[in-house]
């Protein structure tokens, strides 16, 4: 019919098409694991994620089937990004800071066929290997030089500069149905075992164009991207594909994500545009306050997983002149739903006021329906006063998890966030509190109910809570309340020692606290959110 748009399916190796013709000279520069700078520009990454597709569909990866990577932010993480997705394979980055038998529970749940991994999580590949189920095929991401030795793994290990090179670059992106899956990223912040979103070409697409704008993530050919935040949660915010889309520099950190290293980073690759959780920005702030410094080139920086405190968002304004864009979104949004963008008429406010608007996670980009909900499940006012559940819903909002052996999340057709928020008239939202069970320590979740499960594994312990407690450097930190066993005369520290080794290091709880009973509700529930407001600023007053 005449009139109508052609049927373009939305791809993710469109993205890199586009900025190998259009941003061929621009440049990705990455501090490798190895400790050195590497460097290299649009085109080469197009050129070596072709050989790498054709290195894949060597290895036999057929479409659909799961790729997984454990690595830092980097080039060849970037071209795992583009080759994978692009070649029909779907792309499943790994969080290397789970704990190994949760990483192992997650590589046989997704079931994935071989695993790319940096050297950093060599030690980490080596206990997982023994604990999943099939044998699968690991890729060093290093070059022959720095292979570690293969005798000491009883895995078959390749060496990813080898598996290019054996390849040339010719390769034809196949044409995908642009609802074919591309990439796959597992959440623990829900209940139960780490559950798995599944993201579409389509839905990339989409957040791609929609996280790009300039009340959105503001991106443009003229910047320099520094994404911090990881590449292995949630698509490091969608910047890999946000730098491809609009020719941004891209500046990768690998793993030295001190503030010093940064601070250097961004110094020297005038980096304009940086992107992490606040604990990240703490770092980097403490360093340039030491130093006694400025930065020369940064004007912006996105701050979300976590709420950015005020004090950080005044420090990054008022001394240094980077503006804070704070953020809201979740591994099951893609993750970006809101920004907190100024309106027009807010820009003539006293700072103060201001700073209260950059408090707020901030409004819905296009895309993203919103709406909070009380009790009963209706639909309450937008009038800064009432708070409620945050639900969302959009073409790149999860409708259920990977495997599917979960119901459905969604309510009426909403996905439930778990968070709990208020919205002014202006539509800016802000999350006042959280119904779902779970902590997160510095932009990281950590299982209140597996801690519990844990502790309630010593003879001495009766019963256990685990809450999440504010902190000051790492948003929240697990406090554990424990009842003891009558007879028992458990203490702090050995009830601590016992977490040693059965959970991640960083999961431990900070403290103790033993009490003689537990809040029950009327059907027998511990009532969490009574200990929560009881004892959520332990940390900060202990
Ligand atoms: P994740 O799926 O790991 O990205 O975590 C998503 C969750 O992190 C959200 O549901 C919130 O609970 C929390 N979160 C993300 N961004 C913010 C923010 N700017 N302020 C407060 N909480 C946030």
């Amino acid at each position: 019919m005449y009139g109508l748009m052609m049927q373009q399916p939305l791809l993710v190796a469109s993205l890199l098409t586009h900025a190998e013709r259009h941003h061929a000279g621009q440049e990705i520069v990455s501090r490798r694991v190895e400790g050195d700078i590497h460097r290299y520009r649009y085109l080469d990454l197009a050129q070596r994620a072709r050989k790498l597709a054709n290195a894949l569909a060597g290895l036999g990866i057929a479409q659909g089937e799961r790729v997984g990577t454990l690595a830092w932010n980097g080039y060849r993480h970037m071209e795992l990004y583009f080759a994978v997705s692009g070649s029909g394979a779907v792309l499943h980055t790994l969080n290397p800071r789970l704990h190994v038998d949760q990483i192992a529970y997650i590589i046989d749940h997704a079931d994935d066929r071989v695993i790319f991994f940096d050297l950093t999580f060599l030690p980490l590949i080596e206990s997982v290997a023994s604990r999943i189920k099939s044998p699968r095929v690991f890729v060093a991401m290093t070059d022959r030089a720095n292979m570690p030795a293969m005798h000491d793994l009883p895995i078959m290990l390749l060496c990813y500069e080898d598996l290019i090179d054996g390849h040339n670059d010719d390769f034809a992106w196949p044409l995908l149905d642009e609802n074919h899956a591309s990439s796959l990223c597992y959440t623990s912040g829900t209940t139960g075992n780490p559950k798995g979103v599944l993201y579409s070409h389509r839905s990339t697409l989409l957040h791609t164009y929609a996280a790009a704008l300039p009340d959105s993530l503001n991106c443009s050919a003229r910047d320099v991207i520094l994404p911090v935040v990881p590449m292995f949660h949630v698509n490091a915010w969608g910047l890999p594909y946000i730098a491809c889309m609009v020719g941004a520099k891209l500046v990768f950190p690998g793993p030295a994500l001190d503030g010093k290293s940064l601070y250097e980073l961004i110094e020297a690759e005038q980096v304009t545009l940086s992107a992490g959780v606040p604990t990240v920005w703490q770092g980097l702030l403490r360093h340039a306050a030491e130093r006694g410094t400025t930065f020369t080139s940064m004007r912006r920086t996105i701050v979300g997983g976590a709420p950015c405190p005020t004090a950080m968002t005044a420090e990054f304004q008022e001394r240094y002149q980077v503006d804070v864009l704070h953020a809201w979104g979740m591994t099951e949004l893609s993750p970006v739903g809101t920004v907190c963008s100024f309106k027009g008429h807010h820009l003539s406010l006293p700072a103060q006021q201001r700073y209260a608007i950059q408090a707020r996670q901030g409004r819905a980009v296009f895309g993203i329906d919103m709406r909070i909900v009380g009790p009963d499940g209706k639909e309450l006012p937008w009038d800064s006063q009432a708070t409620g559940d945050l639900q969302v819903r959009g073409p790149w909002v999860t409708s259920g998890y990977f495997g599917g052996e979960d119901a459905s999340p969604l309510c009426d057709g909403w996905f439930p966030t778990g968070d709990v928020a208020k919205i002014d008239p202006d539509g800016f939202m802000q999350i006042t509190d959280r119904s779902k069970d779970v902590i997160k320590s510095g932009g990281e979740w950590i299982s209140s109910i597996d801690i519990e499960n844990v502790a309630c594994l010593h003879p001495g312990v009766a019963s256990a809570v685990c809450i999440a407690a504010r902190h000051p450097k790492w948003d929240e930190r697990p406090l554990l309340l424990i009842v003891k066993k009558p007879e028992s005369v458990l203490g702090t520290d050995e009830l601590l020692e016992f977490f040693d080794g059965r959970v991640a290091k960083w999961w431990k709880p900070d403290a103790v606290v033993f009490v003689e009973a537990l809040p029950l509700g009327a059907t027998g529930k511990v009532l969490k959110n009574q200990l929560r407001d009881q004892f959520r600023d332990y940390y900060l007053t202990a």
